[in-house]
């Protein structure tokens, strides 16, 4: 079958595979340790299942508006009015079917033939590809642990053409953990507002962060750099909501219009009832996530020990996400090969860098149980041991 170009120049999401591979053995009967999954292991809070059941009782079945029902979007502009401080109506927010349809929905509606993206590299999986579906151009702008892989203003100034028309901002960061300081923000905003391009903020991991780092949105930096930013977010990470698919773009009136023509013409509105799920999310307790972030937190410090008690391997201390970014090189064994290794010999599954842009290193994910973790790093030390 000759299949469109378009599809032909992306891979499959190397994440979804992984995942996919080591849900199969698990199935099996095989005792897997998961490091894999971008996902909380947690069960979505009562209160927000309860509040979809409602509305699913109330006969919340219908289509509704595709930006999103109205109560969902004036909270959301609440949030980032709140949280943010992002100036936001309801109107300028549309709710997507989760945060990677926000992103991708963007590309499809900013991005023209010709038009670059700057991201920074280790990026998340899906940002290259939904650039090039959208018929643009990555510009791919490497960073260095020594940095803590975040991109310096200068890196970006550099990086910056004619033809820019996007940065992808990623904080806290999936695959690295890393967060960007406000101070750093600001500067990266300088230069966002000078070069007169667009930043899209993914934020969906806002709410994960440790030791009390901050969080400072590129859009409260100053109205200019408000005019130029794009937030896409979600609900599946922060209220372990991955399968309700719900996320959400918040941007300039006339480019949320046109997302939600593109909207109208594809995904149309996120399931109705799931939307009020949303609504109690923002508005209910956030006690489950302060209960989550307990767990996290345990499970870093732990994953952190272990990773540094192994020779050969070494990760800067990640500040938010649910991820450490191990560095393999000195092993000298290719990621791919590393992970697939791991995996079928030692049943431990994580994401070799190149689906991140970087090969010499591996994505582990603790939103996995803590006997979990220490099983799994164990088993991890074991092999790294029989490499040297
Ligand atoms: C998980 C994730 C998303 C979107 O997830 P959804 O399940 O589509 O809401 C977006 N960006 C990053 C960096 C992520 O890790």
């Amino acid at each position: 079958m000759k299949l469109a170009p378009r599809i032909n120049q992306v891979p499959a999401s190397m994440t979804l595979a992984i995942a996919a591979k080591s849900k199969a053995m698990a199935a099996d009967g095989i005792d897997v340790c998961s490091f894999s999954a971008g996902e909380p292991d947690f069960d979505t809070p009562d209160h927000i299942k309860e509040a979809a059941k409602t509305a699913l009782d109330q006969g919340k079945t219908r289509y509704g508006p595709a930006a999103g029902e109205p109560q969902l979007r004036e909270a959301i502009a609440q949030k980032l009015q709140t949280d943010n401080q992002l100036p936001y109506n309801a109107a300028n927010i549309i709710v997507t079917n989760g945060g990677k349809f926000s992103l991708y929905n963007l590309m499809m509606t900013l991005i023209a033939p010709g038009d670059e993206v700057i991201i920074p590299v280790p990026y998340w999986v899906s940002y290259p590809e939904m650039v090039k579906l959208a018929g643009g151009t990555p510009v791919l702008v490497e960073t260095t642990a020594a940095s803590g892989y975040r991109i310096t203003p200068e890196q970006l100034r550099n990086a910056i053409t004619p033809q820019t028309k996007l940065f992808v901002l990623n904080s806290p960061s999936n695959p690295t953990g890393s967060v960007y300081t406000p101070a750093e923000i600001r500067a990266l905003a300088e230069v966002v507002v000078e070069a007169d391009i667009f930043v899209v903020s993914d934020e969906i991991y806002e709410k994960i962060r440790y030791d009390g780092v901050e969080h400072l949105s590129i859009g409260a930096v100053s109205p200019a750099a408000f005019e130029r930013t794009i937030i896409s977010s979600g609900f599946a990470k922060a209220y372990a909501m991955t399968g309700w698919r719900i996320g959400y773009g918040a941007g300039p009136l006339e480019l949320i219009q046109g997302m939600n023509k593109l909207q109208g013409h594809s995904t149309s509105n996120v399931c109705t009832f799931a939307q009020y799920g949303a609504i109690a999310a923002l508005t209910g307790t956030q006690e489950p996530l302060g209960v989550m972030l307990a767990a996290f937190t345990e499970r870093r410090q732990y994953v952190l020990e272990a990773i540094a008690a192994i020779p050969g391997l070494s990760c800067p201390k990640p500040d938010g996400a649910f991820y450490v970014y191990i560095d393999i090189k000195s092993l000298g064994m290719p990621a791919l090969e590393f992970c697939e290794r791991l995996l079928d010999e030692h049943y431990v599954a994580a994401v070799p860098g190149d689906a991140f842009g970087t090969a010499g290193c591996i994505r582990i994910s603790y939103a996995t149980g803590l006997e979990s973790i220490k099983k799994g790093c164990d088993r991890l030390a074991k092999f790294v041991h029989q490499c040297q």
